[in-house]
């Protein structure tokens, strides 16, 4: 059986939220559904959350849910006729006490008050994701005064960016405190956090989720230009998340595109070797939003985020608000697929040389030292209870999938997210200890995943010790008894 190893996250709009589609999605591969909290109300959101646990149930499938908050996106407010249109070299202001709902062809207001002070003569603005740029020519105690250097239709409540970054507001607003409770009413695995400036945000973060019960893991995305400016930053938002995000819609908004392919790989590099989950986001299949079919250039893109060994890639209006959502993730996952079958894909240097740091990490990297170098081994069993073994196992390369064995459905969804790991729901708490190994290994001969003759690998705490956590690691041939 081929088991595709990169995980597919397709955000849920209104392309994508009819019971048709949605079963459709997860039968293409959907791995883990995003619910983007910048659209929709609560209740679509709810109604999406709740499809989708069910239509996986249906199907014996996990798909993890992803809630992703606003944040401090700062945006322009509306124009009396909805939207302008601007022509290289006109001048136009952005004024803190322009009426909101009152824009016209030389000025709009902004809910920002701090922008004046934000901003100075010669910064570079870009607007509605850089498709237009003007140059700030001067600044007064209300507005700022700028030339247009790329002109185009600017219409309501596009968001603002400034190149090099630094505008900055705080990482959550009211709106995104609301969503956490959402979340953690609604469960969901996975929250990310838009905007975070460093490691201090991603704290805020975590004590208001766990504030609101939510045991969601929390990605931080990476999308201001602060926040890869240097390593310490970058490391210390990484070690405060349990995953990050590429989110290259507004990091290439504030870093110029000349920069963005080498930071994501340096992103990708830097998260794995902190052992945290990353996704690869924004613009992979963009023109299928009207095409059924993906360019060289997006299949290549794909590819190449599957070589640089992200975790996930991910669909944004593709799937949310595009004509050939399923289509979009039927050709992610045939392109994640195929790029997987490349060496490059499968050999490991990670960690050789360091030391580590823990008792379960140690058994964990010994699992898949042993998994690449034994061609005999067809699969390892993590039997988990946190999903931790298995995320460390899958930090990296291997063609050897991984199958995280859990009693807990939240370690079950979470498990979605990590490439080369399958989750599989299986309770050893009413076999006696010594048949727990021999039932996980028969639960993947039933499945199919293995047969006589191959080696697996199993990996779980052995709980006649004080510590808790994984501290064996067995290696068994399939039919052989196992005591
Ligand atoms: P967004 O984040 O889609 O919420 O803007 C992703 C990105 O900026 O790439
Ligand atoms: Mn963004």
């Amino acid at each position: 059986m081929v088991n595709r190893r990169t995980k597919i996250v397709a955000t849920l709009g209104p392309a994508s939220s009819s019971p048709e589609v949605l079963e459709q999605l997860i039968l293409a591969g959907l791995d883990v559904a995003r619910l983007n909290f910048s659209h929709g109300t609560p209740e679509e959101h709810k109604a999406r959350a709740e499809l989708v646990r069910s239509l996986a149930k249906k199907h014996n499938k996990f798909v993890g849910l992803l809630g992703d908050l606003q944040g401090p996106k700062i945006r322009i407010a509306k124009f009396k006729n909805k939207s302008i249109e601007l022509k290289e070299g006109d001048i136009f202001r952005f004024s803190v006490k322009h009426p909101r709902d009152a824009g016209t062809k030389e000025v709009v207001g902004i809910d920002y008050p701090d922008l004046v002070k934000d901003c100075s003569k010669g910064d570079e603005l870009l607007l509605d994701d850089g498709r237009i740029v003007m140059l700030v020519e001067q600044v007064t105690k209300e507005e700022l005064i700028c030339k247009v250097l790329i002109g185009g239709i600017l219409s309501d409540h596009k968001g603002i960016n400034r190149k090099g970054g630094g505008l900055t507001a705080p990482a959550l607003t009211e709106k995104d405190k609301q969503n956490i409770k959402l979340a953690a009413e609604l469960q969901l695995e996975y929250l990310a956090v838009s905007f975070p400036r460093d490691a201090s945000d991603m704290a805020y973060a975590r004590q208001l989720k766990e504030e609101a019960g939510s045991k969601a893991w929390l990605i931080a995305k990476i999308e201001r230009a602060e926040a890869v400016m240097d390593d310490a930053t970058l490391d210390g938002l990484i070690i405060a998340s349990d995953g990050v995000m590429v989110a290259r819609g507004d990091l290439c908004v504030e870093i110029g595109d000349a920069e963005l392919v080498g930071i994501q790989k340096k992103i990708i590099h830097h998260a794995r070797h902190n052992n945290k989950l990353v996704i690869t986001a924004t613009q992979m299949m963009e023109s299928m939003i009207n095409n059924p079919m993906p360019t060289r250039a997006e299949v290549s893109d794909v590819a190449n985020a599957v070589f640089d060994y992200t975790d996930a890639v991910m669909l944004s209006a593709e799937s949310a608000a595009g004509n050939y959502p399923i289509e979009a993730v039927k050709a992610m996952a045939r392109v994640c697929l195929g790029a997987e079958k490349n060496p490059i894909a499968r050999r490991s240097n990670h960690r050789i040389g360091e030391t580590f740091n823990r008792w379960d990490e140690s058994i964990a990297l010994a699992a898949m030292y042993t998994a690449n170098h034994f061609p005999g081994v067809k699969a390892i069993i993590s039997l988990t209870d946190s999903g931790y073994t298995p995320l460390i196992m899958s930090r990296i390369r291997s063609s050897v999938p991984i199958f995280a064995l859990s009693p807990k459905a939240e370690t079950q969804g979470r498990a979605t997210l990590f490439r080369g790991v399958q989750p599989i729901a299986f309770d050893p708490a009413a076999l006696p200890e010594s048949k727990v190994s021999q039932a996980a290994v028969d639960e993947l001969v039933k499945r199919g995943e293995v047969s006589d003759g191959d080696w697996v690998i199993l990996t779980r705490g052995d709980s006649y010790t004080r510590r808790d956590g994984t501290n064996t690691m067995k290696i068994y041939r399939v039919g052989d008894l196992i005591v």
